[in-house]
């Protein structure tokens, strides 16, 4: 696991804006961002599952978080732009956001991976992100110490039969970190970075992999020391890079 123990008001006083926050790794980044101080900006496209997450951060007594129902299969650039219009005024700058959402799509070899399905991940793990990255880099440019950090998997560098666009999508997340680390550096205060959660206990890992044991892969909550490092001001030098949380 990366060594990395966070204080407890490492995130005080930041914004944080986090996609897919209703479940799996998204959801344990939300409540490990409020119980280190940081008022969550909680985005996703189940609503009752972005409450209860929205539930148990205030009956844990963190800051009040805020909820953003989005899909971000249909989203076009003006719900982006009426999204970051929303959070200027009510946060005046975003200090964190983290490109978790994502679509494991097909398991199934390129020969016969349906084209819609194909298209349907590529909009939500990769052209999503960019437009909201977009949208919010004004905001971010507002903080002192802003970071972003995108998504990847162990498909996104080495790629693997019958993975498909999931893999394409992560080689596709890598890039934009990179370009978008190299385009910011020694200009913004805004880092770029990504993580490699590894095999990590969700109902995504349990739709790739049925037959394995879940219990073998750690809990979400587990590999939160990496997310934090990354939001928080000890990374500030890092840019560019792709971390393993494992
Ligand atoms: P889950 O499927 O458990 O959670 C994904 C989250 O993204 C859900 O909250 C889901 O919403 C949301 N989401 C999916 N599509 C959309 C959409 N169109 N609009 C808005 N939100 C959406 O996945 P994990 O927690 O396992 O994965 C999190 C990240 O980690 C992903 O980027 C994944 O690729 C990556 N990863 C995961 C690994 C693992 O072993 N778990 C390994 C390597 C990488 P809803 O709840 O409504 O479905």
């Amino acid at each position: 696991m990366f060594d990395y123990s966070a204080p407890e008001n490492l995130l005080q006083d930041r914004t944080i804006v986090i996609t897919g926050a209703g479940d799996g790794i998204g959801r344990a980044a939300a409540k490990a961002c409020a119980a280190r101080g940081a008022t969550v900006v909680l985005l996703g496209r189940t609503l009752e599952k972005l409450e209860k997450v929205y539930d148990e951060i205030e009956a844990a007594g963190h800051p009040q978080p805020a909820i953003v129902p989005m899909n971000l299969e249909s989203a076009g650039e003006h719900d982006y732009q009426e999204l970051a219009a929303k959070l200027e005024q009510e946060f005046g700058k975003i200090d964190g956001l983290l490109h978790n959402a994502s679509l494991l799509g097909l398991r199934t070899p390129v020969e016969s991976y349906d084209p819609v399905v194909w298209n349907q991940v590529m909009q939500v793990n990769v052209t999503a992100a960019f437009l909201l990255t977009q949208a919010l880099l004004p905001l971010l440019a507002q903080s002192e110490d802003a970071s972003i950090i995108f998504t990847s998997s162990g498909v996104g560098r080495k790629g693997r039969a019958f993975w498909g666009a999931y893999s394409v999508s992560k080689f596709a997340t890598e890039g934009l970190s990179q370009i978008l680390a190299d385009e910011l550096e020694n200009t913004t205060n805004i880092r770029v970075n990504c993580i490699n959660p590894g095999a990590t206990r969700t109902q995504m890992r349990a739709n790739a992999y049925p037959a394995e044991d879940p219990n073998s892969n750690p809990a979400p909550d587990e590999i939160m020391p990496v997310y934090l490092y990354l939001l928080g001001p000890d990374s500030r030098e890092v840019n560019g890079q792709s971390l393993d949380a494992q």
